[in-house]
């Protein structure tokens, strides 16, 4: 290194050591491990730049224009930057139509709205990448028990549990009858133990059902995997895909909301469970926020390459330590998230105080397990966002249940990322938790 560099570096060095009172040793480590996934950071520096073009390019087709980020009252009839977003939308994911709204209340809410907008009494779902979501299982029924559920409303539910981490296409096959309504995939791991689904995989599964049949509407939960690649789940073949603004798409700057892009018959029949039959796309307000769901949206492939750059500084400084981590260091990666498996409780809640104390927002405050409404198992979450439970920033969360998975995502930055893992780790560390 030349001598200015190796200065700088003990600046910060000296700096994070007095200021954040993490041990030299941790430091040390952190910056060995960094060096060695430099040349992986080449890779998603192509995919975020392929994906960025993209972005700009649906804002030019759409003439995004100053005047679309006014507002309008009441009804919302007539809201330019409203459909605008949507057209943009659109646009991006490849779709004939797009659903994006700040009253979408999350990630769930957009996915429960496609799947009771077009299941009807009768038909059957399965989800093909084994049990979904937690929050969903609530929704659909086969967990808890919330009223309104999929299965009070005579829908029928099929679960084909993965394969070896793969959709099982055999048992897909032999399962979908004329019943079938709708196949779910769901492309990010969620709570568990499995890497997330690539659009590989995808592709190759929906092909797959398209060779014998092909009426079934064919859904993904996009949840964290926007941007991953430089191909979406509808550019292989998805009728119909949800997700949540305050998640990689939203770019850090969304304050709420969510999105459902895929077929126009099949968007318009989820506008109708989200405002009425009739109604449709055609009311609703946006509050003045169009403009940064806009913002937010040119940002995401810039903030989704920062974050999944944190996720493997995340992987390669636990890998070593000797846990398992998932996705692995090569990995092909489809998510954001970076599943670390610490074996207990301690370490989950040290590991995310760390990450708390690392926050810019709510860095004092202590993360204890709690019982989050739609989650069955208690569950711990650090995250100091200033977007409330934003997990495209800087955060961490795990269900208490072996074998004490803890899950990382987000980070605006990469060197706040960064600090996540110094934090984390010298939490850790000083608790006797971990050898170094
Ligand atoms: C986050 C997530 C959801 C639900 O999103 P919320 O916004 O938390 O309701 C659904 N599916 C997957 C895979 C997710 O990661």
């Amino acid at each position: 290194m030349r001598k200015g560099l190796v200065t700088m570096y003990d600046k910060t060095k000296e700096y994070l050591y007095k200021n954040f009172n993490l041990e030299g040793k941790i430091i040390d480590y952190v910056n060995e491990k960094e060096n060695n996934i430099l040349e992986k950071f080449k890779e998603i520096d192509l995919i975020k730049e392929y994906n960025q073009y993209k972005v700009i390019k649906a804002m030019q087709d759409n003439r995004l224009s100053s005047t679309d980020f006014y507002w309008t009252t009441g009804y919302g009839y007539g809201d330019i930057g409203r459909d605008k977003v949507e057209s943009i939308y659109a646009s991006v994911f490849n779709t004939e139509d797009a659903l994006v709204r700040p009253t979408i209340a999350s990630g769930t809410h957009a996915i429960t709205l496609t799947l009771s907008g077009i299941l009807r009494p009768g038909d059957e779902l399965i989800a093909i990448s084994g049990a979904p979501y937690d929050t969903l299982q609530k929704v659909i029924g086969v967990k808890g028990a919330a009223s309104g559920t999929l299965l009070e409303y005579g829908i029928k539910y099929k679960e084909i549990p993965l394969l070896n981490n793969k959709i099982d296409l055999n048992r897909v096959k032999n399962s979908i009858s004329s019943e079938t309504k709708m196949v779910m995939i769901q492309r990010s791991t969620g709570y568990s133990d499995r890497r997330a689904l690539t659009i590989d995989e995808i592709e190759e599964a929906i092909k797959s059902i398209r060779e014998y049949n092909s009426e079934v509407i064919i859904m993904v939960d996009n949840c964290y995997g926007e941007f991953l690649e430089l191909r979406e789940p509808t550019d292989v073949g998805a009728d119909i895909i949800a997700g949540s603004l305050i998640k990689n798409p939203g770019g850090g700057l969304a304050l709420s909301g969510g999105y459902v892009v895929g077929k126009k018959k099949l968007v318009e029949q989820v506008a109708n469970r989200l405002t009425a039959p009739g109604l449709g796309k055609e009311c609703g307000l946006t509050f003045g926020t169009s403009r940064t769901t806009m913002q937010g949206l040119f940002l995401a492939p810039h903030i989704v390459a920062e974050a999944v750059k944190g996720a493997l500084l995340f992987a390669k400084t636990y890998k070593d330590l000797g846990f398992k981590v998932v996705p692995d260091l090569n990995d092909e990666r489809s998510d954001i998230i970076q599943g670390i498996e610490l074996l207990s409780p301690e370490r989950v809640s040290e590991f995310c105080k760390g990450i708390q104390a690392a926050s810019t927002v709510d860095s004092y405050v202590i993360p204890e397990a709690w019982d989050m409404p739609g989650y069955e198992d208690r569950v711990i979450m650090a995250a100091g966002g200033f977007v409330e439970g934003s997990s495209i920033e800087l955060s961490a969360d795990g269900p208490m249940r072996e074998p004490y998975y803890v899950y990382y995502q987000g980070g605006l930055t990469y060197e706040h990322c960064k600090l996540g893992v110094l934090m984390s780790l010298n939490n850790l560390y000083i608790k006797n938790l971990i050898n170094l």
